[in-house]
């Protein structure tokens, strides 16, 4: 009995120590060297290189339809913390990417490869939980160091903020979340998008249409999903998720503002 109490405490002791760059899926919190605050005052100063780095299109009406598409999915997140924003930049690939703080980006390209508005918010849904569950500030913070953070912060270098927005989220980004990080965001998404009363379903037809095309011609399909050469398994850990879902009635799908979106982002 001792034994299996010393035995049981050393599990005890052990077990988080081990698991402790592991991530809980379910879990948003986890450690961060930057806080909150400073996320949102990062985010700002990123969001203003980004916007001068892609082209923000300029169509009140295609950008309200995005910012709709978002705040429904923000019904369906674990936390609000940041002040979301979503815009269209004018970009072929397939692709959106969140800055922290929770500027989030979609380029014309997801919006023309998008079969419905579901698959459009599946792809919305995994970018939003990169931030909800602070991915991109850990993973800077791994690979810069607080210190350049910290810095930036600071307003020292400008150069060094706009080379590290391209770096980090341009064309040729070299930021790329782990694989559990990709995991747990497509987790949450279909926990959004099922909270939020989109068919997580969507994220499945949509994720096997990238993988297609994508073997077909990798680089349409960007950093989505060029570097995860997993995406059957990612695939399948998705449709295993839904499997558990209580069954649920989705709204029905806006297809005719999907339809105009989509014409409008045939322009750009
Ligand atoms: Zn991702």
């Amino acid at each position: 009995m001792k034994f299996l109490k010393s035995f049981l405490i050393a599990i005890l002791i052990t077990v988080p120590l081990v698991s402790g760059c592991a991530i809980n899926k379910s879990s948003v919190g986890g450690f961060n060297l930057v806080s909150v605050e400073e996320e949102k005052q990062l985010g700002d100063k990123f969001a203003v290189e980004i916007e001068k780095q892609h082209k923000v299109v300029n169509d009140p009406q295609l950008q309200s339809y995005i910012e709709g598409v978002g705040q429904k999915l923000l019904t369906g997140v674990r936390k609000v913390e940041f002040p979301y924003t979503f815009q269209v930049v004018q970009d072929e690939t397939i692709n959106a990417f969140a800055i922290p703080g929770g500027h989030t980006y979609v380029n014309t390209g997801l919006i023309k490869a998008a079969g419905s508005e579901t698959e459009l918010a599946a792809v919305i849904a995994h970018e939003i939980n990169h931030v909800v569950a602070r991915h991109s500030t850990k993973q800077m913070t791994q690979q810069y160091g607080y210190q350049l953070i910290a810095t930036l912060l600071l307003g020292g270098n400008q150069g060094e903020l706009s080379k590290l927005a391209a770096d980090m989220f341009g064309k040729a980004g070299t930021m790329y979340y782990s694989r559990e990080m990709e995991s747990q965001a497509d987790y949450l998404g279909v926990e959004t998008m099922y909270k939020a009363g989109y068919n997580p379903n969507g994220m499945v037809t949509f994720f096997q249409k990238l993988a297609a095309a994508g073997e077909k011609n990798p680089g349409s399909i960007a950093r989505f999903f060029s570097s995860h050469p997993e995406t059957v398994d990612r695939i399948k850990a998705i449709e295993e998720e839904i499997s558990k879902l209580p069954p649920k009635t989705y709204l029905p799908d806006s297809a005719a503002a999907f339809s105009q979106a989509k014409a409008k982002a045939q322009k750009y």
